[in-house]
C-alpha cells in the first residue's frame, strides 16, 4: 500500500484528491488529506463582502462535504515536514508517513510582516479585504463611512489574484456612484508595480480604466510602515500617503512550516519545476496552487490548470511510467469593472493577455480585455461551477493549455514579460 499526503485542502487540494481518488486503486492507494481548518473557503467572494454582494455564507462550506469517499482527512496545522525521512509532523506531534507529498498550502496574508500595519488603526481605518474577516469588518465600516480618502494599496507582489486590488477599486467606485457620494471620496491606488499590472497590454487598459474612473495612482511604492498617529503610508523612500480609510493587501507569504522544514524561499513559497511542480531537491515531492514558487499569477484558476496537469502526470507516476504532460503557466481571471461588467484575461508564461474571444474564436461568447456584461455573467457564474464542478473534480469545458485561437496577435508587442504576478 503506498501513501499519498495532499497537505492543503483548498481549491487545488480538493480538486487533486476529487481528481485522484477515482483513478488510484483503493487496494494499491491511501489518500490523507491535512488542513488545518475545517471550512472550505471560496476566496473570489471576498471581493464582493464589503459591497453588501455577498454573505459569508455563500462562500464558506465544510472541506469534508467536498472530499470523495476513499480520502481520509486529517484536521490538523502542519508543523514541519521531514523531506529526508518522507515524514510529516502534526501540530501536537503525531508522524503522518508519506510516499508521495503534495503541499497545497496556499498563500496568506501577513499584515504582521509590515511595522504599524496592525497598530491602533487595524480594523478602525485600516482595513484588508483578503481574509473573511476582514471583508466582513470593511463592510460594516463601509456601511456607515461618510466619505473622505480611500486609500486601496498592494504591500508587495506575489500577491493571490493580483487583479483583486484592481477590481476592489473599481467596484468602490460603482459603490459610491449607487450610494450618491462619489463626490465625497477621493480614490487613491497605491501599488510596488510601475503600472495597473505586470504585464504591459493589460497594464495599458488597466490604466485606462483607472484614468476614466477619476482613480488616482501611485506607482513605485514600496512601504516601510504605517504611520498611525498621521494615518499615512511611508514608503522606503520616505514619500507619503495619507488615508481616511485603507485598505491594503498585506505581504502574502507561504505557511510557516515551510520555512520551519527547510523547504522554501524567503516568502516560504515552494521552489519547484515550472510544468511538472515537482521538488528539485526531492522526487516524491511536489508543490502547487498558490503554496509554489511559479513564475505566474497565484490564482485559482492556475490552480486548476496546473491540478489537470499534475493528475495526468501521477496516474503516470502510478503506473511506474515517466511524466510527459507539462504545464504552460495558464491562467485567466475576469477583473470585476464595476457597474455589471467585467474584462477578462487569459495569458501563459510566454504570451502576456492580449484582447480577443474566449473560449472560442469569433463567438466568444466572452470578449479578453473588454468590459462586457457577458463577462461579468461569467465572473458572477463562477461562484456555481467551483462548488458543483471545479473542485469535485469534473472536467470544464476550458482548455488546459493556453490557446492564441481568438487572440490578437498584433498587440503583442512584447514577449520580454515580466513574472513578479
Ligand atoms: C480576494 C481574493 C480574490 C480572488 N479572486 C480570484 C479570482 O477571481 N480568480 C482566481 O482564479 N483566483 C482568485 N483568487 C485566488 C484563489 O482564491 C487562490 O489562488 C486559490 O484559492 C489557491 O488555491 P490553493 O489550493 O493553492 O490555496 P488555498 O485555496 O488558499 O488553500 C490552502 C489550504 O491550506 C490550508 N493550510 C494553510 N496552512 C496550513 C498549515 N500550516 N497546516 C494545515 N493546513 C494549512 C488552509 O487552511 C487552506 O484550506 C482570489 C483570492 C483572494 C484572496
Amino acid at each position: 500500500m503506498k501513501r499519498l499526503v495532499v497537505l492543503g485542502s483548498g481549491t487545488a487540494g480538493t480538486t487533486i484528491v476529487n481528481k485522484l481518488r477515482p483513478k488510484l486503486d483503493p487496494q494499491g492507494w491511501e489518500i490523507v488529506v491535512v488542513d488545518a481548518a475545517t471550512e472550505h473557503h471560496y476566496q473570489p467572494g471576498y471581493l464582493f463582502v464589503p459591497f453588501g454582494r455577498y454573505d459569508p455564507s455563500d462562500i464558506v462550506k465544510p472541506i469534508e462535504k467536498y472530499l470523495p469517499k476513499g480520502v481520509a482527512f486529517r484536521r490538523s496545522a502542519v508543523e514541519s515536514v521531514d523531506p529526508g525521512r518522507n515524514v510529516v509532523v502534526l501540530d501536537g506531534g503525531d508522524e503522518l508517513g508519506y510516499d508521495y507529498l503534495v503541499i497545497a498550502t496556499g498563500a496568506t496574508p501577513r499584515p504582521d510582516q509590515t511595522p504599524g500595519m496592525l497598530g491602533e488603526e487595524w480594523r478602525r481605518s485600516v482595513f484588508d479585504f483578503y481574509t473573511l474577516e476582514g471583508a466582513t469588518a470593511l463592510a460594516e465600516k463601509l456601511e456607515s463611512w461618510e466619505g473622505g480618502r480611500l486609500v486601496v494599496h498592494i504591500t508587495e507582489m506575489p500577491i493571490k489574484c493580483p487583479v483583486a486590488p484592481l477590481e476592489f477599486v473599481f467596484l468602490a467606485d460603482s459603490y459610491f456612484k449607487e450610494r450618491g457620494m462619489r463626490d465625497r471620496v477621493e480614490l487613491v491606488y497605491v501599488t510596488p508595480l510601475d503600472g495597473a499590472f505586470t504585464k504591459p497590454v493589460a497594464a495599458g487598459r488597466l490604466g485606462g480604466m483607472l484614468d476614466d474612473r477619476q482613480i488616482s495612482m501611485e506607482p513605485d511604492f514600496y512601504i516601510e510602515r504605517v504611520n498611525n498617529e498621521t494615518k499615512a503610508l511611508v514608503s522606503y523612500d520616505e514619500r507619503e500617503i495619507p488615508f481616511d480609510l485603507l485598505v491594503t493587501v498585506p505581504l502574502n507569504m507561504g505557511a510557516e512550516f515551510i520555512a520551519r522544514s527547510g523547504m522554501g524561499n524567503e516568502l516560504n513559497f515552494v521552489p519547484v519545476d515550472k510544468e511538472t511542480f515537482v521538488s528539485p531537491k526531492w522526487p516524491n515531492v511536489f508543490a502547487i496552487g498558490d503554496a509554489a514558487d511559479l513564475p505566474t499569477s497565484k490564482a485559482g484558476s492556475s490552480a486548476h490548470f496546473a491540478v489537470e496537469v499534475f493528475t495526468e502526470n501521477f496516474m503516470q507516476i502510478a503506473r511506474g511510467e515517466e511524466m510527459t504532460h507539462r504545464f504552460d503557466g495558464h491562467t485567466n481571471c475576469f477583473v470585476e469593472s464595476g457597474d455589471g461588467k467585467a474584462m477578462l484575461i487569459d495569458f501563459n508564461y510566454d504570451v502576456q493577455p492580449l484582447p480577443g474571444k474566449y473560449p472560442y474564436p469569433v463567438v466568444g461568447p466572452m470578449k479578453l480585455l473588454e468590459e462586457t456584461t457577458i463577462n461579468h455573467l461569467g465572473k458572477m457564474g463562477f461562484k456555481w461551477l467551483y462548488w458543483n464542478a471545479l473542485i469535485p473534480g469534473r472536467k470544464l469545458p476550458v482548455s488546459t493549455r493556453m490557446s492564441m485561437a481568438g487572440k490578437d496577435t498584433t498587440k503583442d508587442t512584447t514577449k520580454d514579460i515580466e513574472v513578479k504576478v
